[in-house]
């Protein structure tokens, strides 16, 4: 059973981390738990396994935890969205905006041929710009999104709204507003 208390009693904020006046949401003491991350996981698991979901989009890198179990479980393809520089062979590259700096994030190529139902999969959603760029270079390669999935939604950033906007189907299983 899904205990929403339990899982933000285990995300701590951080006052002015990875720098002054932002409040940054650790959420190590959640994966620390393995109780809490049965939870979240048997969670998302049980929302997706009757979906069209075909591939399981993971986002670099707390999204990465995440993604491998759920992929695991669901028995699906399991696609890397990396931060730049890390991945061999031909790439495609999205640059975009956060909360604190300007990031990249990058795939293979040949990750989607076209038709595919992507789940990405993250920690949690701030700006929104990381699913943006993910959804964008899913779309690029013919792909859809089916679902951008966040253990954690902050509402007051405008994140999840701008996804809505944008037509990214967007779910969080809790929210710090
Ligand atoms: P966004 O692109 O939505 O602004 O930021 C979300 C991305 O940055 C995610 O990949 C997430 O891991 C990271 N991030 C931004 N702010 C926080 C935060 O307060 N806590 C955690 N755990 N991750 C954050």
């Amino acid at each position: 059973i899904f205990d929403e208390y339990t899982i933000k009693s285990l995300v701590r904020p951080v006052p002015d981390f990875p720098k002054a006046g932002v409040t940054f949401r650790d959420i190590t003491p959640l994966y620390r738990s393995p109780k809490a991350m049965r939870m979240v996981a048997d969670s998302l698991i049980q929302r997706y396994v009757e979906s069209p979901v075909t591939h399981i989009g993971a986002i670099d890198a707390r999204g990465f935890l995440l993604g491998a179990v759920i992929a695991y479980e669901l028995n699906k393809p399991l696609i890397l969205f990396r931060k730049v520089g890390k991945l061999p062979g031909d790439t495609l590259k999205d640059t975009y905006a956060t909360e604190y700096s300007k990031a990249e994030l990058e795939i293979q190529s040949d990750s989607f041929a076209g038709g595919e139902q992507v789940l990405l999969l993250d920690d949690l959603i701030a700006t929104g710009g990381t699913f943006l760029a993910a959804a964008r270079l899913v779309k690029q390669l013919g792909a859809s999104v089916y679902e951008a999935a966040a253990i954690i939604d902050l509402p007051d950033l405008g994140g999840s709204r701008k996804m809505q906007d944008a037509d990214i189907p967007t779910y969080s299983l809790c929210a710090f507003a």
